[in-house]
C-alpha cells in the first residue's frame, strides 16, 4: 500500500474534524492513548475558569452555584452514553483500584456463600485487578481462580461467585465477548464484573445489552481526562440496593444532615465515599465531551470503524517486520491497540525509546512469568490519522532495520514505562 492511500482514507474520512479538538504536537505521532489521552483544547481554559472564578471568586458557594457536588452524576451520565447504560447509573470517582474493591465487596456479599467461593479472572489481566481481587478473597475466604482464553468460560460452575474480567486486554489488546460470558456466568449463577478501562471510549460498549451486574473503568485512557483523572462505576439498575464497604459520607442518603449512623444513599450515590475532586473531574468532562462531540458523526460506532481500520492498516504495514502481532487480527476479538512482541534477541524497551525517539510515541510493557515482551501501539480514532498508523509502521521498520536501537542511550529504563 502506497502512502497515498493513507492520504486518500484520511480525505474520506468524516470523523477527521475531531482530531481538531486536541493539544497535539506537530511532527510527532501520538499511539498511546491508551496510557493517557491527548489534553483536549478546552480543558485548560476550562480548569484555568474553574480554578480562577469557581475556587478564587465562588469559594464555598461554588459547591452550590457551580454545580460542583453533582460533578461526580454529572459527568456519571456523560460516560453512561458510552458505556450502554442508562442516566443515574454512572457516578465518576476515584481511581480504577478503588472502584475494583467497591464492586467486587458488593458482589461478594450479594453472591459469597457455602458451596460458592470462588472468583475467576483471567491470569493476564491488569495487576491491579489480581491485586485487589486477592485481597477480597482473602478477606471473604473465597479463592481467587485465574484462566486464559477458553478455560475461563469452561472453569464456570455452580461453586462460582463472581466472574471479573477486564474487557480488552491491556497487553495483547484482545477483547471478550462481554454478552456471552456474562450470559455464562448468569447461567451458572455467578454475577458478572467488567473493568471497562480499554474499552470506554475505545469500543461500543452495551452494559445493560450484556445484562451486566457491574462495571468500572478509567478516566485517563480513551476518555482523555488527564492524568490520574478520576474513574467511574456502574451497577446494573437490580443492584440499586448493593452494599458498598467505603461507606464515607457522600454516599450517605442526607450527607448534610450529618447524622451519627450510616444510611446508604438511594441509587448510585451510594458508590461515592468522600469529597469529589472538583478540578480532576472538571478536566474529565472536557475529556468526555471530545468522545460525546462524535455522536452527531456516528458515535461510538463509526469511531469503532476507524479504529479497526486504523489497526488493520498498521498491522498489515508491519506484517513482514521480525515481530510477532500478539493481538488478535479477527475484528470482534480486538480493542483499539496493537501489540508486538519482540523476538529474544531484540530488545523492546530500546526499540520502543529509539522509535519515541524519532516521534512516534507508544510504551513498552514487560512480560512476566513466561509473557514475552510487547510494544503497544494505541489507535486513539479521534485524533489518530491513516497517515499516522502508516508513517509510524515504516519508522518502526527503520528503527529494526537500522538496529538504532542498540545504542546505548536507548537501554536506560525510567521509572515509568
Ligand atoms: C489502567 C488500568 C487500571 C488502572 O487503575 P488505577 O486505579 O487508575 O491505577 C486498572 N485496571 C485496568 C485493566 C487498567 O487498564
Amino acid at each position: 500500500m502506497p502512502r497515498t492511500q493513507a492520504q486518500a482514507l484520511d480525505a474520506a474520512d468524516t470523523l477527521a474534524p475531531l482530531r481538531a479538538q486536541f493539544a497535539l504536537t506537530e511532527g510527532e505521532i501520538y499511539l498511546d492513548g491508551n496510557s493517557l489521552g491527548v489534553l483536549p483544547l478546552t480543558a485548560a481554559p476550562r480548569v484555568a475558569q474553574a480554578v480562577t472564578e469557581e475556587w478564587g471568586s465562588g469559594l464555598i458557594r461554588s459547591w452550590n452555584q457551580a454545580g460542583w457536588i453533582d460533578l461526580p452524576q454529572r459527568v456519571g451520565d456523560q460516560i453512561a452514553r458510552l458505556i450502554g447504560a442508562a442516566p443515574g447509573e454512572v457516578v465518576a470517582a476515584d481511581s480504577t483500584s478503588i472502584n475494583l474493591y467497591k464492586v467486587l465487596h458488593a458482589a461478594l456479599v450479594a453472591n459469597a456463600r457455602e458451596g460458592r467461593r470462588v472468583i475467576v479472572s483471567e491470569r493476564s489481566n491488569f495487576p491491579t485487578d489480581l491485586y485487589i481481587a486477592q485481597s477480597l478473597a482473602a478477606q471473604f475466604g473465597c479463592t481467587l481462580e485465574l484462566h486464559e482464553g477458553a478455560a475461563i468460560a469452561q472453569r464456570l460452575r455452580s461453586d462460582v461467585a463472581v466472574l471479573m474480567l477486564t474487557q480488552v486486554n491491556y497487553r495483547s489488546g484482545a477483547m471478550h465477548d462481554m454478552a456471552a460470558l456474562t450470559a455464562a456466568a448468569h447461567g451458572v449463577g455467578a454475577l458478572a464484573l467488567w473493568d471497562l478501562c480499554h474499552s470506554a471510549g475505545a469500543v461500543p460498549v452495551d452494559l445493560n445489552g450484556a445484562g451486566a451486574d457491574f462495571a468500572i473503568g478509567c478516566g485517563y485512557k480513551y476518555l482523555n481526562g488527564g492524568p490520574g483523572s478520576p474513574a467511574f462505576v456502574w451497577a446494573h439498575a437490580r443492584h440499586a440496593s448493593a452494599r458498598q464497604p467505603l461507606t464515607g459520607w457522600m454516599g450517605h442518603a442526607n450527607p448534610f444532615t450529618f447524622e451519627t449512623r450510616y444510611q446508604a444513599a438511594p441509587g448510585m450515590a451510594r458508590f461515592l465515599c468522600g469529597t469529589p475532586p472538583v478540578i480532576a473531574l472538571t478536566a474529565l468532562e472536557c475529556g468526555v465531551q471530545t468522545l460525546l462531540a462524535a455522536e452527531p458523526l456516528g458515535g461510538m460506532a463509526a469511531l469503532r470503524a476507524k479504529s479497526l481500520a486504523l489497526t488493520q492498516l498498521f498491522i498489515e504495514q508491519t506484517r513482514a517486520l521480525p515481530l510477532t502481532l500478539v493481538t488478535p487480527e479477527e475484528p470482534a476479538h480486538r480493542g483499539s491497540q496493537v501489540a508486538l512482541a519482540c523476538p529474544a534477541d531484540v530488545n523492546g524497551y530500546a526499540v520502543m525509546q529509539a522509535l519515541i525517539a524519532r516521534g512516534v510515541i507508544g510504551d513498552f510493557r514487560a512480560g512476566s512469568d513466561g509473557a514475552p515482551d510487547l510494544l503497544r501501539f494505541g489507535f486513539t480514532p479521534l485524533y489518530t490519522r491513516f497517515v499516522d498508523a502508516f508513517d509510524a509502521a515504516h519508522l518502526l521498520a527503520d528503527t529494526l532495520h537500522s538496529g538504532v536501537w542498540k545504542e546505548s542511550r536507548f537501554a536506560h529504563k525510567a521509572a515509568v514505562t
